[in-house]
């Protein structure tokens, strides 16, 4: 059985006033290569968040579910995902993937990548229970599981 979830969309960009975010169900996104399924904890809301929901910043694709500054917990992960244990907290950010091979990227500037995509905007991001991202953009916490492969790393989430 197809299990859904709740999820805050923008289907039609306008005003704040007119409440552009919508409240949908959604399946449960699976993850994909590399990718994990990642059950909500918390999701700031950005200006960046306000954009899209206004239409100053054009949806990629309609539906678009915002937020891009998540902490949650694995849940599950896809094909080939090996960085994170199921149940480590982790955050996830607006960059939510480059190219690997264009100049800025291989120079360790891949924030100009200009083949990035964005959380909350290409994919959608955290204004909802679950949301998929790829695991190379997963920051983890500071206090992670004992299970986690990157605990020495210092992103606050
Ligand atoms: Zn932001
Ligand atoms: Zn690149």
């Amino acid at each position: 059985m197809e299990r859904l979830t709740q999820a805050w969309a923008v289907t039609a960009p306008g005003a704040i006033e007119t409440e552009p975010l919508e409240r949908v169900s959604r399946r449960i996104p699976a993850p994909g290569d590399r990718e994990l399924l990642i059950e909500l904890l918390a999701c700031a809301v950005c200006r960046t968040d306000l954009h899209l929901a206004e239409g100053d910043l054009p949806p990629r694709h309609p539906g678009t579910v915002p937020g891009h500054e998540v902490v949650g917990r694995v849940e599950a992960r896809g094909p080939g995902a090996s960085l994170f244990a199921r149940g480590d907290r982790v955050g996830v950010a607006w960059l939510a993937s480059t190219c690997g091979v264009c100049a800025y990227c291989r120079r360790g500037s891949e924030n100009l990548c200009p083949y990035s995509t964005y959380t909350g905007w290409d994919r959608d991001g955290g204004f909802a229970r679950f949301l998929t991202a790829d695991e190379r953009y997963v920051h983890p916490s500071l206090t992670p599981s004992p299970t986690s492969r990157r605990r020495r790393s210092s992103v606050p989430v």
